[in-house]
């Protein structure tokens, strides 16, 4: 298969790892931007401060209004601290009306008279920015300067513009750098990526080798105990269940030729000898019938397989309605009578009056009568076949039991007995051959109607199968309501 290299996992693990990284990066970019801005008004507010407070120390107001800066103009420190002072500020008195401005103030424009009285009734001074002509942005110090019982409005300012420049240069710097590790980041991710998948490409190329060759081969696993093993182990144990059911298939094959071939064979040879031979009718007549015998096996055969096969491709739908096993089982019995004369085999039962499931016929009898017939196979001469019917009040199950005094099953068989196409090796009693689907199909009904299967055998002493199954309970009380006998709890011998 061709991989595009853009649609591979290792790929897509980069470039979720480069847009991570650039998401998180551009994000911090823009706090960082924010903190500085935050941190640098922070400072030039203190500046402001301390201005404020020097210009309460040097500015007089007297009684009519008029401003005097009061210091020692033969200290040169204090001249040039007032001289800094007197750059941008700008006084108004309590109605808004300017009563000194400096040049570079102007520039920027005064408050108007309604917003000055309003600053003049707050607490609290205000930091608020202003361009002037030139483009250049200040921050304004607005507040309350009382003298007299006069309040007074005074605004310094500060050039921003500096501090601006710092934090745009930043923001261009970060961004250009961005872009390259942004770069970096996916670079690494793309080698770690790779370190990453290693693991999975080679265990990839071991799958492919299983798949493409042999069944048979499995990925040995990296022992790391983690979630590659944990896969492995996974698909080891998909590629064994996978290799025993074509080993079944395979068997099945070879065994339904076989089945199928060697009737046909003997029907053939029967047929002709008997056109070759046979001179009355009553010698044809012979042929005919054990050419007919035969073809019964074939069909037989055949109708098991189209069964199985429509029951596992789920295309059999049941026809469920309230089935009373009691007569269902005598009639099954009766049918049987013959092939167990013939064996030599007693057949027997316990049978209660009413046992109502709720069931589809049909199926129903096919598993009495797989069950029973297997009985009778299985068992020696003058053994004998036992049908029990019980109700369960407690568990309002109804469990059905067919046991045998045959030939048992040894117990390496028993957990493979419901598996399909399985055989137990034919033992020297010269038992018919089945083609081992009887009780794979018989495990598939009692599931599909809800119910459970339990085998128990001894080698040499005989078998038993009990299936269980829910009982229809209303019908069983509304029939010991109607006054007939009591039909759930006791059992009842009718052999
Ligand atoms: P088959 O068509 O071979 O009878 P089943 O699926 O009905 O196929 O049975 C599978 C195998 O289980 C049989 O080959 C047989 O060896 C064994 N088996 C089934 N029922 C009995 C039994 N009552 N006693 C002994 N062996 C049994």
């Amino acid at each position: 298969m061709q991989r595009s290299i853009f649609k591979g996992l290792r790929f897509r693990l980069a470039l979720s790892y480069a847009v991570f990284f650039a998401i998180l990066l551009t994000g911090f970019g823009f706090v960082l931007r924010g903190m500085l801005r935050g941190v640098i008004e922070t400072t030039v507010q203190g500046l402001l401060d301390e201005e404020w407070a020097a210009t309460k120390g040097f500015l007089r107001i007297n009684a009519v209004g008029k401003l005097e800066w009061t210091y020692d103009p033969s200290d040169p420190e204090e001249a040039a601290i007032v001289e800094r002072l007197k750059l941008i500020y700008m006084i108004a008195d309590e109605k808004g009306e300017v009563l000194e401005s400096s040049e570079m103030y102007r520039e920027m424009g005064f408050q108007s008279p309604a917003l000055i009285t309003t600053i003049l009734s707050e607490d609290k001074p205000r930091y608020t920015f202003h361009p002037n002509l030139r483009g250049q942005v200040f921050m304004v110090r607005e507040g309350t300067l009382s003298e007299r019982n006069h309040k007074y409005f005074v605004a310094l300012g500060r050039n921003f513009t500096p501090s601006l420049y710092v934090i745009d240069q930043f923001s261009v710097d970060y961004f250009i750098a961005l872009p390259f590790i942004i770069l970096t980041a996916a670079g690494l991710g793309w080698l770690l990526a790779r370190r990453a998948m290693q693991p999975v490409t080679e265990v990839a190329a071991q799958v492919a080798k299983v798949s493409g060759s042999n069944l048979s081969l499995r990925v040995p696993l990296r022992g790391s105990r983690d979630e590659l093993d944990h896969m492995i182990a996974n698909f080891n144990g998909m590629v064994e269940r996978l290799d025993q059911s074509f080993q079944q298939i395979r068997q099945f094959s070879t065994d339904v030729s076989h089945e199928l071939r060697t009737p046909i064979t003997v029907v053939r040879g029967q047929l002709e000898v008997a056109l070759m031979t046979a001179t009355t009718e009553e010698e044809l007549r012979v042929a005919i019938e054990a050419a007919l015998v035969d073809i019964d096996r074939l069909s037989q055969i055949v109708r098991a397989l189209l069964n199985l096969a429509k029951a596992e491709s789920g295309q059999l739908t049941l026809q469920m309605q309230d089935l009373d096993l009691v007569p269902l089982i005598r009639e099954v019995l009766n049918e049987l009578e013959i092939p167990a004369l013939d064996r030599q085999v007693r057949l027997s039962n316990q049978l209660p009056q009413r046992a109502v499931i709720s069931a589809d016929r049909i199926q129903i009898e096919r598993l009495l009568y797989n069950l029973i017939d297997n009985g009778i196979k299985y068992t020696r001469q003058a053994g004998f076949v036992e049908v029990n019917v019980s109700f369960d009040e407690s568990s309002s199950k109804i469990s059905l039991e067919i046991r045998d005094n045959g030939e048992g099953i040894a117990p390496e068989h028993l957990p493979h007995l419901f598996d399909r196409f399985y055989r137990v090796p034919a033992r020297e009693n010269g038992a018919e051959k089945g083609l081992g689907l009887g009780l794979s199909f018989v495990s598939w009904i009692v599931k599909a109607h809800g119910g459970d299967i339990q085998v128990s055998s001894k080698l040499g002493e005989g078998t038993a199968f009990r299936v269980t199954f829910p009982a229809k309970i209303g019908d069983i009380r509304n029939q010991t309501e109607n006054g007939n006998q009591r039909e759930t709890a006791g059992r009842y011998t009718n052999s």
